[in-house]
């Protein structure tokens, strides 16, 4: 069977979806990998060391995916009157084909992955259950972007992170408010605490109070009857009431003014997310202070947000809106993408048959498969 890696044509992506370690480890399960020219460059592979983990490079994308039993992508294919080339076009029917679809913004796609007779599966559907930890993309890359956006803030900081107790004076600790504590928002508290800020950190699930504490964060929030059950059975945030927001709001309005550094990170699957500092909240900060929205792309947390810009206020805050946080720090980020892709092809992988074959009934399956032999399949895209 044939798996083709091609070069990554969203703009502003850098990943890509294999590396020299799973091109080696796919050719260990008998499957032939061929990787596009060029594909690894944004993430600082190179093509010689593709071809030394045993992939073949192939320059022309029409001939990469023509005979393709496989497509390992980051992001969705491009489709017709999208860009350069219509990807989609050239995927071969019965092809499987593995990426981050970001179907609920792109549903279209999802039927014109059915009519294609494209079988498509959204990494980012992957349960939260153990056995799919280690093909979970979304932790994979909020973890690395939870760091990213502390080192970018640290960047655009005009001032020092740790105190420094020095012989011209002391430069007091930067305090940083971290808003929003899934796997993001973790590695953002601990990345601020290794730099030497005070931190401090937001949630409406309960579950989160200790997480925060444990990693030397203090835990702010409205802990009332409507937080005790604000988490879902899945895992995820619910969306809270307006009095809860109310609530938090004001709560918020007393604690940022006192911060130097916010990072946002706070989502609801499927949904907008929600507007956790408003632009009241951006006027009482400090000049100088500087606000990260990781959620940018679903709308972002922070009123005043701008997609693919750094915003400087009146007042002197800085807001930064980068697009595709993951892709900021691509060499990491395409390593465990990629690995998680492994994780799942060696689940589905058939040692007799020496190939992939999907089992449609296997949960992790039933979870990420938006199409199958020309139909939508996905309860939340079907019909
Ligand atoms: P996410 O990206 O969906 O959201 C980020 C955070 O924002 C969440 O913690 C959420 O509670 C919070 N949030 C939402 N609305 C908010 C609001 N109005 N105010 C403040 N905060 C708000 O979350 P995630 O990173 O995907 O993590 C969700 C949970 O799943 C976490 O508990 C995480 O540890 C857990 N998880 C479990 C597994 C597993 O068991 N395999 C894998 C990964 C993550």
């Amino acid at each position: 069977m044939k798996v083709a890696v091609p070069k990554e044509r969203r703009a502003g992506e850098l990943r890509v979806a294999a590396s020299p370690e799973t091109v080696k480890k796919l050719k260990g399960l008998g499957l032939d990998v061929v990787v596009e020219q060029g594909a690894g460059l944004g993430s600082s592979i190179t093509d010689a060391a593709f071809e030394a983990a045993g992939a073949s490079i192939v320059a022309d994308p029409a001939a990469l995916l023509r005979d393709a039993d496989i497509v390992l992508k980051v992001q969705r294919p491009l489709a017709s009157g999208e860009g350069e080339l219509d990807e989609l076009s050239l995927m071969k029917r019965g092809a499987l084909l593995f990426a981050i679809l970001n179907p609920y913004n792109s549903r279209d796609l999802v039927k014109a992955y059915a009519d294609a007779g494209v079988n498509a599966f959204a990494m980012e559907f992957m349960p939260r259950i153990t056995r799919a930890q280690v093909m979970d993309v979304l932790s994979s890359q909020a973890n690395l972007a939870g760091y990213k956006a502390v080192v970018d803030a640290a960047g655009e900081y005009g001032r020092a992170f740790p105190m420094m107790m020095t012989a011209a004076g002391t430069v007091p600790p930067a305090r940083a408010f971290i808003m929003g504590v899934g796997v993001a928002g973790l590695q953002a508290i601990a990345t601020a605490k290794r730099l030497g800020a005070i931190v401090s950190a937001t949630d409406v699930r309960p579950a989160v109070k200790e997480q925060v504490q444990s990693l030397g964060g203090t835990f702010v929030a409205v802990e009332n009857e409507e937080f005790k059950q604000a988490e879902t059975a899945g895992g995820y945030a619910k969306e809270m009431s307006d009095d809860y927001k109310r609530q938090q709001a004001a709560l918020v309005a007393e604690h940022i003014k006192k911060q130097d550094i916010v990072i946002t990170t706070a989502l609801i699957p499927g949904r907008k997310a929600p507007i956790l500092v408003t632009r009241e909240h951006v006027a009482s900060m400090k000049p100088g202070s500087v606000i990260v929205d990781l959620a940018v792309e679903q709308g972002g947390n922070v009123e005043g947000a701008e997609l693919g810009k750094v915003v400087t206020t009146t007042n002197g805050v800085k807001i930064v809106g980068h697009a595709n946080y993951p892709s900021r720090i691509a060499e990491s980020a395409s390593l465990l993408y990629a690995k998680n892709l492994l994780a799942l092809l060696q689940v589905l992988h058939d040692k007799e048959a020496k190939g992939i074959l999907v089992n449609w009934d296997d949960e992790i399956v039933k979870a990420i498969a938006l199409t199958r032999d020309g139909a939508v399949v996905h309860p939340a895209f079907a019909g």
